[in-house]
């Protein structure tokens, strides 16, 4: 415990990616506004635009930045040297960076002053935080970025693993303890081949759960209540650490007074209510040219307004393509006389909770999901990869969305238009998607108002590093 036991000193580390950036912030924003002092660790440099912009925004609205009870600190990594696999995705390739210069974590953590009462790190880097923290006898929790289901899944790995590399049909189901079966066919093929880096990372970090000090998740009880109690209960790993369970609160306190509107809040302010279609698939998941076009199809046939976010690059330094080069001139001007198609990162959060919005065709990120659960907007799920397929399954059983179908992974094979119109229809449509989306928000409300459990969760955490 630090000397100042009435402020304790958390120490936050990232891991690579706007959408593990985010809810660092959203935690680092929380616990700096319950009087902590708090410590980031971002490692130097980042990958993406979006991930310094966002950081930069962050120090420049908190004001507990200039009153010295935050600090930004950062980890330098080697130099990139991707020779060696110039194909690998470079957010994973950051991960590994990461990794590699962990050992500086170690001088890092004792040179704070007062000491940190806590780590709080991404999933990733489980491996290799504990074995400093324990060095040092630092508390070590992880803040999970995604879902309690992606979580449970994780905890249950290794447990699976016959399961995901044997010969059962995609259709079959995946058995995880106090929790309905999870289809074999959400798995990404990443993880069903237990021998790829990434499959290995989860076993590497699964190893050390019961190590932790705990795990703070993102969520809420109308979204995954029956998840975080099958967690909580042991059924899933037999002495799990405490699990604390709350949605993050928005880093944003609110939009800046006075600041102008950009062009598509114009747009949308002149739409109807909950009548246009929200497209984005997040942060870092392209599509191909081919499917690209087939999505303008789409979204030109249903007949709704849309704002598609478009994104043709994984890293969004490097987004050079315009719309025009992708779809050719017919298409694009067809989609510019529909719709709005932004090439920039916008601000997700402002536009799910605009009222024009009826309905979010998405890759089925955790952030995104809960943007629009916390809106009561309804959802087309359709997962690319990673965590996305057991999400999609999470959103699907709690009736806040629909899943497209066997639509395949980012690349594995072109979905046409005219299908994807087609659920993007059935989405815009349904009485029974909207009205569950309305009973969520409800819920989430309640659960996120002052004083509601996501408030007394935070606060439990916290007093835990009280004296
Ligand atoms: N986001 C945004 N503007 C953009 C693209 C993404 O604000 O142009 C935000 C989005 O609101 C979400 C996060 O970035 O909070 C993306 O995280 P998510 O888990 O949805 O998906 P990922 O990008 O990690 O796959
Ligand atoms: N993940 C996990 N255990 C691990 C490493 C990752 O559960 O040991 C989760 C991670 O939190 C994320 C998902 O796996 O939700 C996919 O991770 P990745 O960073 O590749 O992609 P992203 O989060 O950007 O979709």
């Amino acid at each position: 415990m630090s000397s100042q036991q009435q402020q304790p000193h958390m120490v936050l580390m990232p891991s690579s990616g706007a959408g593990h950036v985010i809810p660092f912030l959203k935690v680092a924003g929380a616990l700096a506004s319950q009087n902590c002092r708090v410590t980031l660790i971002t490692s130097y440099p980042l990958v993406s635009q979006a991930e310094s912009a966002l950081i930069t925004r962050f120090l420049t609205l908190y004001p507990q930045v200039t009153e010295k009870q935050f600090h930004l600190l950062l980890l330098h990594l080697p130099p990139n040297d991707h020779s060696d696999d110039s194909s690998k995705d470079p957010f994973f390739r950051q991960w590994e960076l990461i990794h590699r210069s962990l050992p500086r974590l170690s001088d890092i953590l004792k040179s704070l002053s007062p000491p940190a009462d806590a780590l709080l790190s991404d999933i990733s880097l489980m491996s290799s935080t504990i074995s400093v923290t324990e060095s040092l006898n630092i508390p070590n929790y992880v803040l999970f970025a995604s879902s309690a289901r992606m979580f449970a899944f994780f905890a249950y790995y290794p447990a699976l693993s016959d399961a995901l590399s044997g010969s059962a049909g995609e259709d079959e189901l995946l058995e995880i303890p106090g929790l309905e079966g999870l289809p074999k066919s959400s798995v990404p093929p990443l993880l069903k081949d237990t021998t790829s880096p990434f499959a290995t990372m989860l076993r590497a970090n699964n190893d050390c759960i019961k190590k932790f000090d705990g795990f703070l998740i993102n969520t809420c009880d109308v979204l995954e209540g029956k998840t975080v109690r099958a967690l909580k209960s042991g059924k899933i790993v037999d002495g799990m650490p405490p699990i604390f369970d709350f949605l993050y609160p928005p880093w944003e306190p609110e939009k800046v007074k006075g600041s102008r509107s950009t062009a598509w809040e114009r747009w949308l302010d002149e739409q109807l209510p909950a009548s246009v279609v929200y497209v984005s698939f997040g942060s870092r998941a392209p599509l191909s040219r081919e499917q690209t076009i087939e999505v303008a199809k789409a979204l030109i046939s249903c007949n709704y307004p849309f704002m598609w976010v478009a994104k043709f690059s994984v890293v969004d330094k490097d987004d050079g393509q315009s719309m025009h080069q992708v779809l050719g001139a017919d298409l694009t001007r067809q989609v510019k006389e529909k719709g709005v198609v932004v090439q920039d990162w916008v601000d997700q959060q402002q536009i799910i909770g605009h009222k024009s919005v009826g309905g979010f065709v998405t890759h089925c990120g955790w952030n995104s999901i809960l943007e629009a659960s916390s809106n009561g907007v309804p959802m087309l799920g359709w997962p690319q990869g990673g965590d996305q397929g057991i999400i999609g399954v999470a959103i699907a059983e709690c009736g806040v969305g629909m899943l497209g179908g066997k639509w395949g992974w980012n690349g594995e094979f072109v979905v046409k238009g005219e299908e994807i119109g087609m659920r993007i229809r059935e989405m815009m449509e349904s009485q029974k998607l909207r009205s569950r989306a309305a009973e969520v928000m409800e819920d989430i409300d309640k659960a996120v108002a002052r004083g509601g459990v996501c408030d007394r969760t935070l606060k439990q955490f916290i007093n835990k590093f009280m004296s």
